[in-house]
């Protein structure tokens, strides 16, 4: 049988994704829920809307340059459709008619958006959905990079974003990511990108240069968060981060402290009306 100490460090993983290192930096609990209790999270609405956009575009531009048309998009969309629709997650929303086809148009909306951003037949792509699995500062790292363009003989990294565009000086966490996808194809392919790209469909363009220099901070952070993640596993303690996000957790009704910052924000009117939270502790 097991002692404590062995069953808490077999919960380390094997590795950490941005996705997974930004989720421990918020809230170490919410970590817990997700990547040790497994608890059910089902993507909703919006990222299965990302989720259809992304597989689009990732074979839309797996096409050669001429090709990559909204005509060619649409017939892919129609290809891949049938896999989402009858995927669990989208059963799992139970949208009626009008709701699949506000579904597809949202999801149109994102395809086509790449438009706005980019001539699609104009990008020299590199590569694909790159699964990159490297060390990076000691920290064994996992990502995969949607895209891997060349310009001028230059690499650069781009990642698409379906949802809102955050304005720039909050875009940190998202810029953050494409760094250490930067960073991981370095390390990968022995060249460091020159610039990392966020390319939020639709909307606009976030763009930034990869040097040493905007490498350090995002390197050290996940170094750090490496290092907490080894410490709350080993002991199995996982603070709890409240604030106004418990009203948009998945797993509010597991975690007290959660629910009592949810009922203290909803008693003084500082939780939106839309918040799952709400009908979660039956506050409506
Ligand atoms: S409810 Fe709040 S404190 Fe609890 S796990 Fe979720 S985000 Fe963390």
């Amino acid at each position: 049988m097991n002692n404590g100490a062995e069953t808490m460090s077999e919960n380390l993983p094997p590795y950490l994704s941005p996705s997974s290192s930004s989720l421990f930096d918020q809230c170490a609990m919410k970590w817990k829920f997700r990547y040790v209790d497994r608890l059910p999270d089902p993507p909703g609405e919006a990222a299965l809307v990302g989720t259809f956009a992304h597989e689009v575009l990732e074979f839309l531009l797996q096409e050669p340059p001429q090709k990559r048309t909204k005509e060619r998009a649409k017939e892919l969309a129609g290809i891949i459709w049938p896999k989402i629709e009858n995927g669990v997650d989208f059963l799992a929303l139970t949208l009626g008619d009008d709701g699949v086809r506000n579904f597809k148009w949202k999801s149109w909306n994102a395809i086509e958006g790449l438009w706005k951003l980019e001539n699609p037949s104009e990008v020299e792509v590199q590569d694909t959905e790159r699964d990159v699995r490297v060390e990076l500062e000691g920290v064994p790292f996992r990502g995969v990079v949607d895209r891997i363009d060349k310009e001028e003989q230059a690499v650069i990294v781009a990642d698409y974003k379906s949802g809102k565009a955050p304005k720039k000086r909050f875009a940190g966490d998202k810029i953050r990511q494409v760094l250490l996808y930067a960073a991981a194809i370095r390390e990968a392919d022995g060249e460091l990108p020159s610039k990392a790209r966020l390319l939020f469909l639709g909307q606009e363009t976030i763009e930034t240069e990869v040097s040493e220099e905007t490498l350090k901070e995002p390197l050290e952070r996940l170094r750090n968060t490496w290092d907490q993640l080894n410490v709350a596993c080993t002991s199995n303690i996982f603070p709890a981060t409240t604030g106004p996000l418990c009203a948009w957790c998945p797993f509010v009704t597991h975690c007290p402290d959660g629910e009592q910052e949810v009922r203290q924000r909803f008693k003084g009117n500082r939780v939106r009306n839309d918040a799952p939270a709400l009908e979660a502790l039956s506050l409506i």
